[in-house]
């Protein structure tokens, strides 16, 4: 019988070693040792499935890979660095000059960075659609497309987008359509189940979930994800064996950690509905968010980000910022520990102001990423910051 997430999440383990340790080793080895010229030589000819030299992997590596496929419902799956080392590498590794990229224009800012400045250089161009009339993507599809790409909730914006819809568009135009998953892991929502050939984690969010270590992970279909190993080996993208077994330990725990993010999440969003400070309150599992029945759908719940829109703009969003007291102000998301950002005047301020106004981000918008603290903690803290903002 198939287990359940938690259970595969805890249970999905290395082989143990000769000392029949009971939770998963540490290999810190850079590379692995060779009976003789014929394993050496099988080994390399890829006729021997075993580990080699850590930039191409390692025990801890494929424990988490593992892990990861099995909660995600895929066939096969790399861990790297970092989310950008994945972001990138998947691309790199999919896209030849002349090809062309359809994304949601509200994606994360250092994915736009790469399409914008990097990617043109290759002649390798992108076309955005809006996440609020997703139907506009088939007027921007080309012959040249070859990537649909997509986050879902789009960071910082919390849109949500059908992904049930944008596989019946892939499909029609014969394109591949890739998720970044960070803000819902595979605990709140299985792009695989929706067609999605490929999803992409930034692991440094709430896998990890403690705001200790950064990483990246693709997964999906078999064949992308052989041609994207060639590229990965090469380009040195490897995840560390320590960061990856801190992540697979972290996955251990990420249903009850999300159980309660969500929880906590949805109170404060309730909480902070009718705030006289406040034009907006955005949370996907409130009924008032444009894409409330599609987040339902395909989410199980609403995730850890919160985002507010103050009534007065930027000085409002910095003086709420200096009034905080416990929560933290930092660019990260997904840990324990709840965090602030103010994106205008951090991770979207080389954004113009007409490009931030077209991805949503208003000067007063704020970006709460609800951590693990006792809820009344949290409001207590929000709510005596608001006050003076
Ligand atoms: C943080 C983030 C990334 C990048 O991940 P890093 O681990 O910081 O490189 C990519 N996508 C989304 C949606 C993110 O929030």
């Amino acid at each position: 019988m198939k287990k359940h997430f938690e259970t595969e999440a805890i249970r999905t383990q290395m082989e143990r070693s000769q000392y029949a340790e009971h939770s998963a080793p540490l290999y810190l080895t850079s590379s692995f040792v060779f009976e003789d010229a014929e394993e050496l030589r099988a080994a390399f000819a890829d006729e021997l499935e075993r580990n080699i030299y850590s930039r191409f992997s390692n025990p801890n590596t494929k424990e988490l890979v593992d892990k990861i496929c099995i909660l995600e419902g895929a066939e096969d799956g790399l861990a790297f660095a970092s989310g950008m080392a994945a972001v990138y590498s998947s691309f790199v590794a999919l896209l030849n000059s002349g090809d062309h990229i359809v994304s949601v224009r509200s994606v994360f800012g250092s994915t736009h960075s790469l399409f914008k400045k990097y990617f043109t250089k290759w002649n390798i161009e992108t076309t955005y659609f809006n996440a609020d009339t997703p139907e506009e993507i088939e007027e921007v599809i080309q012959p040249n497309t070859k990537i649909i790409y997509i986050e879902t909730p789009t960071n910082p914006g919390l849109d949500i987008l059908d992904m049930k819809y944008l596989y019946e568009v892939a499909k029609k135009h014969q394109v591949l359509l890739v998720v970044d998953n960070c803000f819902a892991t595979p605990y709140l929502q299985k792009p695989i189940n929706f067609g999605v050939d490929l999803v992409i984690h930034s692991a440094t969010k709430l896998i990890d979930g403690q705001g200790r270590v950064l990483g990246g992970l693709i997964v999906g279909r078999q064949d992308l994800i052989t041609e994207i190993k060639y590229f990965y080996r090469n380009s040195g993208a490897a995840l560390s064996p320590f960061n990856a077994w801190v992540l697979s330990k972290s996955i251990e725990t990420l249903a009850v950690r999300l159980d309660r993010h969500c929880e906590n999440a949805l109170e404060l969003a309730k909480h902070l509905q009718n705030h006289p400070k406040i034009t907006k309150v955005k949370y996907p599992f409130l009924s008032n968010h444009p894409q409330y029945e599609i987040a339902i759908k395909q989410m199980l719940k609403g995730g850890n980000i919160v985002t507010l829109e103050l009534k007065g703009g930027i000085k409002s969003g910095q003086t709420f910022l200096n009034q905080i007291k416990m929560c933290s102000l930092s660019a990260n998301l997904g840990d324990t520990r709840t965090i602030v950002t103010h994106p205008a005047t951090s991770t979207h301020s080389k954004l113009s102001p007409e490009e931030r106004a077209r991805v949503g981000i208003t000067d007063g918008l704020i970006r709460l990423s609800i951590g693990l603290e006792n809820i009344e903690d949290i409001k207590q803290d929000i709510d005596q910051a608001l006050d003076k903002a």
